[in-house]
């Protein structure tokens, strides 16, 4: 996609390459950290805070669970148009002792995924139109994608 601005499709989101990271907020009060970031109040139940500064998540967790998301899923999880099936994970952040969903990475399907494989962030495009190519973020198994790279080259090395 020579001469195309890569540009994030929720911008504030996350950050983009080279290291990806989603950005979520901590919470000046009790420290909880919450993605989508928080802009009025605290999502512990048990705290008044107010105040909330950005932080980049882990981009490393585990697969707490997933699904073949073969319908559109609601907002704000965006989907490509037409809408391709794909998998859905419920991705566990250790550090942060929360659980963020994401789609699984283009070309690894349900059937390529454990509960507890270790995934990484990564973005891939979602759509694109004259100027710009817009990211989203998606979890990428570390296993299944290695797998997935090795096998890509040895088709290529047989071409
Ligand atoms: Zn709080």
């Amino acid at each position: 996609m020579p001469g195309k601005t890569q540009v994030a499709a929720q911008p504030g989101w996350y950050t983009l390459d080279p290291e990806p990271a989603l950005l979520g907020s901590r919470c000046g009060r009790c420290g909880t950290v919450a993605f989508p970031k928080e802009q009025a109040f605290c999502r512990n139940p048990a705290c008044d805070g107010t105040d909330f500064a950005e932080v980049e998540l882990s981009r490393r967790g585990r697969i707490w669970s997933y699904t073949d998301a073969r319908y559109q899923p609601p907002t704000p999880y965006v989907a490509a148009d037409p809408y391709v099936p794909f998998a859905l994970a419920a991705v566990e952040l250790a550090a942060e002792k929360m659980v963020v969903m994401g789609q699984v990475a283009s070309g690894i399907d349900a059937g390529d995924i454990h509960i507890g494989d270790e995934v990484e962030l990564v973005l891939e495009p979602l759509y694109e139109d004259e100027e710009h190519v817009y990211l989203i973020w998606k979890w990428r198994p570390l296993v299944a994608g290695i797998l997935k790279d090795v096998s890509e080259q040895l088709v290529r090395a047989v071409d």
